[in-house]
């Protein structure tokens, strides 16, 4: 690590003490864009990376509540406004137990890059709150939704900033937000994408990031001058971006082994096909079930629960060739990692947000392995996000090819970019260095040219 890093890194853990994520995020931006720096010494004098880690607006309220027996909750709800130099914030809204301010800085922060990359017009931002769905009814669920956009909707507006969904926040959150934001503001507008198909909703929006991630990693195959076809792949999390991850891997030939969600993960040596998927679809979306069920109903699947307590997480250490973690932050320690080389894995496309630890991604670099860090492979759902407004500011919607089409281009595009930004920053293969250098310059260039703001 260079003095510039180290002296930056201090100043932004002195600053956000506590925010371990935000802290990890930030440290693996800069360490790539040092060698950018050195070449344009403008960036360094604009103070563009110290501005940049700073949000431009964070907001953070009080949602209060009533659950079904009348009794009063309370949460807090968040909107991080990060970074608006190449259009109006843009990023989703996660409810979950665990979110706090840390979290979604970093969530906000890699949003930036990511969106950068995807060459549409959106700036970074992201939101949340503490709010845990699980286990609420529906009502409480709108109750909720309906006090969260009560106050968010003071914040936010199709030219303004446009939030989406993430953790905790599918097609029926989605729906209740808009709804009291129409409501309140009185303009049916493209506030929100995710948004239901018969009013405002883009098709291919709920497969966007699944597909987007399988994309890219079929580009990375195609690097080799591989395919997907025949592969085993190893898919985590059985939530809105794993479901489609598993559809595309099997329309494009390969085969998916493993599920999972907070409590444990499933085992099916046959591979999940069609029918097996359509199952996994009606448990998650409609019965907001455990995936423990997926054995229940498949005998030849083996569940497993996946303790706190454990170095590493059992689900990662089965033989494959591809792995697609898509739950959660930090869910592939270096031991995963390790067993992931050791079992054949040599593709990683990462569906989640941050889902390998730094010690896990250095391993990743070190092996040479095709590495696909997620602000590359998991922008597809936010560059559909961005396809949606378009088609709301038209009032014209496309049709499924047009929108999956455009999806496989933009996947097709960012890919090349990594590749070419990787290689003129004299570190080929290294995806890491590509998505981060790739995505800062639109966005350092652009705060260029507007001043100081
Ligand atoms: P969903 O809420 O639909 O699904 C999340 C899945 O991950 C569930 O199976 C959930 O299990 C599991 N999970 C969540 N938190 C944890 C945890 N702490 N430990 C273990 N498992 C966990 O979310 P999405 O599929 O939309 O999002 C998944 C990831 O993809 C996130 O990192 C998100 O930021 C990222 N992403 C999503 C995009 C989108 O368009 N939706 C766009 C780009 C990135 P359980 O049901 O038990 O909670």
């Amino acid at each position: 690590m260079g003095s510039y890093v180290k002296n930056l890194m201090a100043e932004v853990k002195a600053k956000n003490p506590a925010e371990i994520e935000f802290h990890q995020a930030v440290e693996e931006v800069i360490e790539s864009l040092e060698v950018v720096l050195d070449r344009h010494p403008e960036y360094r004098a604009a103070k563009i990376v110290e501005r940049l880690v700073e949000p431009e607006r964070v907001l953070m309220f009080r949602v209060p509540w009533n659950d079904d027996q009348g009794g009063v909750q309370v949460n807090r709800g968040f909107r991080i406004e990060m970074n608006s130099a190449i259009g109006p914030y843009k990023g989703g809204l996660r409810f979950h137990p665990s979110v706090n301010l840390g979290i979604l800085k970093f969530l906000a922060f890699e949003q930036v890059f990511k969106n950068s990359l995807t060459t549409l017009p959106m700036g970074g931002g992201k939101g949340g709150s503490d709010f845990d769905p699980k286990g609420k009814s529906d009502n409480e669920v709108m109750r909720f939704c309906q006090s969260f956009m009560t106050e968010l909707c003071k914040h936010i507006g199709p030219n303004t900033d446009v939030p989406a969904g993430d953790i905790g926040v599918g097609g029926r959150e989605i729906g209740y937000l808009f709804g009291q934001y129409k409501r309140i503001r009185n303009e049916f507008t493209g506030v929100l994408t995710g948004k239901g198909l018969n009013w405002g909703g883009s098709l291919i929006r709920p497969e966007a990031t699944g597909y987007g991630a399988v994309y890219f990693a079929a580009e990375m195959l195609r690097t080799r001058n591989e395919s997907l076809e025949g592969k085993t792949c190893l898919v985590s999390g059985s939530g809105n971006v794993a479901q489609y991850t598993i559809e595309k891997i099997i329309q494009l030939g390969g085969k998916v082994i493993t599920l999972s969600d907070s409590c444990g993960y499933i085992y099916d040596e046959e591979g999940i096909d069609a029918e097996k998927l359509e199952f996994v679809l009606e448990l998650k979306n409609i019965r907001r079930g455990r995936i423990k069920e997926y054995a229940d109903k498949f005998k030849n699947a083996v569940y497993t629960e996946i303790s706190a307590d454990l170095d590493h997480n059992p689900m990662w250490d089965h033989a494959a060739h591809c792995a697609f973690p898509s739950a959660t932050q930090n869910e592939i320690n270096e031991k995963d990692a390790q067993n992931l080389i050791n079992n054949g894995v040599y593709v990683v496309s990462e569906g989640a947000n941050m889902p390998t630890t730094p010690d896990g991604v250095n391993l990743f670099l070190d092996k040479k392995i095709l590495y696909g860090p997620g602000k590359a492979a998991n922008a597809g759902g936010v560059a559909v996000s961005g396809l949606e407004m378009v088609q709301n500011s038209m009032r014209l919607p496309w049709t499924r090819e047009e929108v999956d089409n455009r999806l496989h281009h933009i996947m097709k595009s960012i890919h090349t970019t990594c590749v070419q930004t990787a290689e003129s920053y004299g570190t080929p293969g290294n995806y890491v260095n590509g998505a981060n250098i790739g995505g800062f310059l639109k966005v350092a260039n652009a705060m260029l040219d507007q001043g100081l703001v």
